[in-house]
């Protein structure tokens, strides 16, 4: 198969399927008897899934008089397997937050010093409707801008298509899993998903690179990790920090920051030169090897060591473990990837090692998904044509998504065209870009801001119109498709209580929305459950079963090459391309190849931050059952260099980076040898500037006041964040 890699294609790929539907599992009478076996003939189980993070693990609300009073896992969720981590557990948290935007508003002070009115629906949405109209015929439909996350977005991307606009973007491609998901598309015409498709569970060997895995939670696979654990798996974990994953490893190799692409090329180097790699696999699969071979021969562990400070016998020692346990191994791809701006190619090194190990399609490597199908709801009009406007994202040619880097850009510069409005739905983009100053700039330059949120995060303080979405437990959302191995699962979004205050749904707001902008024909349902029921009537899926089990399972699809399933690559060749030749007529390396990057300044540390594991990010810094656990994040210090420097264990110092800026706010030193003494490391989603969240606000310093610097990937448009040096100031 040759395929020529496009934005389509890359659409496809992630959205591939290989699945035939069989049969569906459903909820066991045991646990739908816990009711009535702990004596609670009153208390109603509601199955629904978590929104505290991206994973969705399926749960099960319990509700007495209309109130919940607990959450439970979904035995029948592939996401979470009965299960929820601590953030999921904190549901009530969420739901119960007094803080929680009540009513919509509009500002009429200034953007970024509001004076909020307190409107109706009616008022809120008549200032949008008639702000919209005036800007489609200004500036056409397309000026208009979603940035979003999370699975209430549907119904807000099929609004702007219905009003015209393609223009929308998630902060965690440009900002997150876009450099790996790139990368691994240019090497085997496929990306990894979400959730990935990592064997773990018959690993005999894995490699996690700057991994937060347990951290950031990731439920299922830390299930499957943990289960390739008791079944004998090795792992290494590289990372400046002893990250939890890190201390459950077999080996922790404490690199020195900005240099994992050396050390992955010294692998590639003894992999091809010592004979590890599975020459069957490459030989059938491959293309490129030659090239490869000799553009890395430069990459000797010898050389290796002096860039990551790992020593040359380690990395030639890793290096003969995976070759010993190939293909059975799995070199994780990462997730959250913009680091230095060369992340696509790190993330090409990545993908190129999995190839050579053959552990693409291979057990205990990356299997091959198994997707669930459900069609779209039946007899929409089409949306308008579209009409041919300036690409935005010219400048990255692999940028297979819309980037948020250059909707900010022809925000600020109207270049290549206007972009007049944003619509931010559920992302704290204050606390996702980075270059604050620059956002602030974007915005300002706006004729319409709208936010959609469940809380009053820092951005709705640059916001014109602020509407108040109901939380996931109050809603019906649009279904949730995933893919797992040789299943796919479908899950239900329902409402297990009504809205609290004047909250609404996204599936109401839009349908709202799209009365006044003359689009009623785009929301011809009645309600969020109609909209479920008739895409499930649809596909011939059982609505009742769903709505009782939360959760229905289609099973199909081999996981693994065998002689009758062959692999496709929806790359070029039709092959793992070991040497792009995209890449090459694009003018980029068509082999990754390594640049030193800047070190920190004297007396600075460059700025590393990740996920706590009670929290995700500012979306649950206020939950007040998380608050309790952890209010403020810490400023991981290396012991030795933290004495050096006076500082002592629990005292609040303040922060200063490469460029001057004075971080606001106090941070509380952690003296650790779990960390290099060239680094440090803070949890992201804290120093909350929100007046409103009263429990978040003003608590630790927030990393991203310090992201005044960032450097671009030219590959696909991400912003590599982590190119901040930042300086202890002492006596806060
Ligand atoms: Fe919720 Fe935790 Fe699952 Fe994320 S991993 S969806 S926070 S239960």
């Amino acid at each position: 198969m040759s395929q020529k890699f496009s934005r389509r294609t890359f659409l496809k790929a992630t959205g591939a399927v290989t699945a035939g539907v069989a049969a569906a599992a459903t909820m066991p009478q045991k646990f739908l008897s816990w009711a009535e076996e702990a004596g609670q003939k009153e208390m109603k189980q509601i199955p629904t899934f978590c929104e505290l993070c991206f994973w969705n693990c399926g749960l099960i609300a319990k509700v007495e008089n209309n109130k919940v009073v607990k959450v439970d896992g979904n035995p029948l969720s592939l996401r979470g397997r009965g299960r929820l981590c601590g953030r999921g557990n904190a549901a009530l948290g969420a739901l119960y937050d007094p803080d929680r935007l009540k009513f919509p508003m509009i500002n009429i002070g200034k953007r970024g010093e509001p004076v909020w009115k307190r409107a109706t629906w009616d008022e809120a949405l008549n200032v949008i409707a008639g702000k919209m109209k005036g800007i489609k015929e200004k500036y056409g439909p397309e000026s208009m801008a979603l940035i979003y996350h999370g699975t209430g977005a549907a119904f807000w991307k099929h609004l702007m298509h219905a009003y015209g606009s393609t223009l929308a973007a998630a902060p965690s491609f440009a900002q997150c899993r876009g450099p790996r998901d790139i990368g691994f598309m240019l090497t085997f015409g496929a990306d990894v998903g979400s959730p990935e498709y990592y064997d773990f569970s018959k690993s005999k060997y894995i490699v996690l690179l700057g991994s937060h895995l347990g951290e950031n939670a990731h439920n299922s696979q830390v299930q499957d990790i943990v289960k390739g654990f008791s079944s004998g798996a090795k792992l290494t974990v590289v990372d400046p920090r002893l990250s939890n994953i890190a201390s459950k490893a077999d080996r922790w190799l404490p690199i020195k920051p900005a240099t994992d692409l050396a050390l992955l090329l010294a692998w590639i180097r003894v992999v091809i030169e010592e004979g590890l790699y599975d020459k069957e696999y490459v030989a059938k699969y491959a293309t490129g090897f030659d090239e490869l071979r000799a553009a890395v021969h430069q990459y000797t562990p010898e050389w290796a060591e002096s860039e990551t400070t790992i020593a040359s016998d380690v990395i030639v020692k890793v290096a003969r473990e995976l070759g010993e346990n190939a293909p059975n191994v799995c070199i994780g791809a990462g997730r959250y990837s913009t680091w230095y701006g060369d992340d696509t190619q790190r993330s090409r090194a990545i993908a190129i090692l999995n190839a050579l190990l053959g552990s693409w399609g291979r057990e205990g490597g990356y299997f091959f998904p198994t997707g669930a199908k459900v069609p779209e709801y039946p007899g929409l009009p089409a949306y308008p044509e579209h009409v041919e406007v300036a690409k935005l994202d010219e400048a990255y040619p692999f940028a297979m998504l819309q980037t948020t880097t250059s909707i900010k850009e022809a925000t600020i510069t109207g270049q290549p065209r206007p972009v007049k409005a944003w619509f931010v739905y559920g992302s704290n983009l204050m606390k996702t870009l980075p270059d604050k100053e620059e956002t602030i700039k974007a915005i300002r330059n706006l004729d319409l801001m709208v936010t959609i949120d469940t809380m009053p995060m820092d951005i709705i303080n640059y916001s014109d119109v602020v509407l108040p979405e109901c939380t996931y437990l109050e809603r019906y959302d649009n279904i949730n498709l995933g893919k797992f191995k040789g299943e796919g699962e479908i899950a239900l979004r329902q409402p297990t209580v009504e809205p609290l205050w004047e909250s609404k749904p996204s599936w109401w707001i839009t349908k709202e929305l799209g009365n006044k902008l003359g689009l009623a024909e785009f929301f011809p349902w009645k309600d969020g459950e109609e909209y479920v029921a008739k895409r499930c009537q649809a596909g011939g899926i059982d609505f009742a079963q769903l709505k009782r089990d939360g959760v229905i399972i289609q099973k199909g699809g081999a996981p693994y090459i065998t002689a009758e399933n062959q692999p496709e690559f929806g790359t070029p060749s039709g092959k793992i391309e070991l040497y792009s030749k995209q890449l090459a007529e694009k003018g980029f390396d068509p082999v990754p190849k390594y640049t030193r990057h800047p070190t920190p300044p004297a007396g600075h540390f460059r700025l590393l931050f990740g996920r706590a594991p009670l929290h995700t990010f500012s979306r649950t810094s206020n939950n007040f059952m998380l608050t309790d656990l952890q209010k403020e994040n810490y400023l991981w210090v290396n012991t030795k260099k933290g004495k050096e420097q006076g500082l002592k264990d629990g005292e609040y110092v303040s922060l200063v980076n490469q460029d001057g800026l004075v971080a606001s706010g106090r941070i509380k030193v952690k003296l650790t040898q779990r960390l290099r003494d060239d680094a440090v490391y803070m949890n992201h989603g804290f120093g909350v500037h929100s007046k409103g969240m009263s429990r978040a606000d003003g608590q630790g310093i927030a990393d991203d006041d310090l992201l005044t610097r960032h450097a671009i990937d030219p590959i696909m448009g991400g912003t590599a964040m982590r190119v901040n040096f930042v300086k202890i100031v002492k006596g806060a």
